[in-house]
């Protein structure tokens, strides 16, 4: 038994001797002293302990099998493993974000109701058929500008999917100033199993950042949505910080706190800076499945409002294993128009389209760079399995094109200790 690559080791600065011992694989960690650790090293450690270790993903047979696993990871998906999809219904939305990325393709287009019934056709006839699980995002624009075609959508496919023994779901990426509980009870009754609801901090920030077509704030309607939903559809909450406004967001979970949510009835709390518009410095926030921050500042609001979400009782994600869902065979973008995609921000590049309804998927082994990261200096970095190459949309906003690794071991070398520790320091001091 060797020590497995994927592991960080950090010495624990108020416990001199002992180390804390991370599996970026397993999300596993160990306090280790340094005695265990080095018989760890040699392979000289007692049976009880080498089995322990060996179950966290701490100890591998031999490293150079784990790199191979690891070269292999994608490349089997399990019979069970769902079909997921992101289906944008429309590019519409009411409200009117100044920062928002699909702003140059935005207005009143709409998924047909032809489209529609293909897409339902085709997921029947090519997953759930084959015995395959469904979870679909509805996605837009604001996907609840079309209530129709969610249902027209979701109905069909939980019918044929509850017929089959085969499990349906959907969820909503949504602006939340519909989703009140007359329609989310709807919603559930079709498959809803969740909602990300995006709050960009208290009231006078998110009425800036979030405002109606007409100008008004549109935090007080999705605050009420809110607390009228969150018993009945688990809520991922969370907005869009920038720079200069990330400290005054904790507001925005006081007043959620002191309007009765249970935090720890909300799925997830987690939040991102805005996402820059292509030519801008790429960012995004730690451990979205769309993570990385470069720039120092943005380490330091995520792991501050991090700690302020951990305070309060909300969840904040923990660091996982993790990729890009251009890996995964079967995550799909579905557009408006039915053409396929492998990220929701590539169909602004025609050059990215993957195939359609019609057409089927095309090979986009080249296109995307699938392999880029099966290289020596990724396959014997620690953190692979959260990384896998990172976001292939921030290479292309930097380069133009997806042509390297969007590497984030910097960021990582900054953030992940600090991120293990606040969670290490949450679970001891938890109630
Ligand atoms: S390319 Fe980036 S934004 Fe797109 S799915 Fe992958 S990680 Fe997310
Ligand atoms: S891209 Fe960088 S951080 Fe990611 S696995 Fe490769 S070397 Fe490690």
């Amino acid at each position: 038994m060797q020590l497995s690559t994927y592991l960080k080791i950090y010495p624990c600065q108020d416990q001199p001797g002992m180390n804390i011992v991370y599996s970026t694989v397993r999300s596993s960690v160990v306090l280790l002293p340094d005695d265990l650790l080095e018989a760890a090293r040699r392979g000289t450690l007692p049976d009880e302990e080498r089995g322990t270790l060996a179950s966290l993903g701490i100890l591998t047979p031999d490293r150079e099998g784990e790199r191979e696993q690891m070269l292999k990871i994608f490349d089997i998906p399990r019979p069970d493993t769902p079909f997921s999809a992101i289906v944008l219904l429309n590019l519409d939305c009411n409200l009117a974000c100044p920062y928002c990325y699909e702003a140059s393709f935005r207005g009143k287009e709409y998924m047909s109701g032809e489209t529609a019934a293909l897409l339902v056709e085709t997921i029947r006839r090519e997953r759930i058929e084959k015995g395959q699980p469904v979870k679909l995002t509805f996605y837009g624009g604001e996907p609840l500008l079309s209530p129709d075609l969610i249902r027209a959508i979701a109905a069909p496919l939980k019918e044929g999917a509850q017929k089959l023994g085969v499990a349906f779901s959907f969820s909503l990426v949504t602006n939340g100033t519909l989703l009140n509980r007359a329609s989310a009870e709807e919603l559930a009754a079709l498959g809803l199993s969740g909602a990300k609801i995006t709050i960009d901090g208290p009231a006078e920030l998110h009425n800036k950042s979030r405002p109606y077509l007409s100008g008004n704030g549109s935090y007080e309607a999705i605050m009420r949505n809110v607390i009228d939903i969150f018993d009945i559809v688990p809520l991922q909450l969370g907005g869009n910080f920038t720079q200069g406004n990330y400290r005054d967001f904790p507001r925005m979970l006081d007043d959620l706190l002191a309007r009765g949510i249970d935090p720890a009835r909300v799925g997830a709390m987690l939040f991102a800076p805005v996402v820059p518009k292509a030519g801008e410095r790429a960012v995004t926030d730690f451990n979205t499945d769309c993570a990385c921050s470069y720039e120092p500042w943005l380490i330091e609001a995520g792991i501050f409002l991090r700690e302020e979400t951990l305070k309060r009782g909300f969840p904040a994600p923990k660091p996982k294993l993790s990729v890009c869902m251009v890996e995964l065979e079967n995550s799909l973008v579905i557009n408006i128009d039915g053409s396929y995609y492998k990220c929701p921000a590539f169909i602004a590049y025609p050059e990215l389209r993957i195939g359609s309804l019609t057409e089927g998927i095309a090979d986009y082994m080249k296109s995307h760079s699938m392999d880029i990261w099966k290289r020596d200096e990724c396959l014997e970095c620690a953190y692979l399995p959260i990384c896998f190459g990172g976001c292939r949309q921030l290479t292309l906003l930097r380069n133009g094109k997806i042509n390297e690794v969007d590497c984030r071991r910097e960021y990582y070398d900054t953030v992940l200790e600090r991120v293990i520790r606040q969670d290490l320091e949450y679970q001891r001091t938890k109630p």
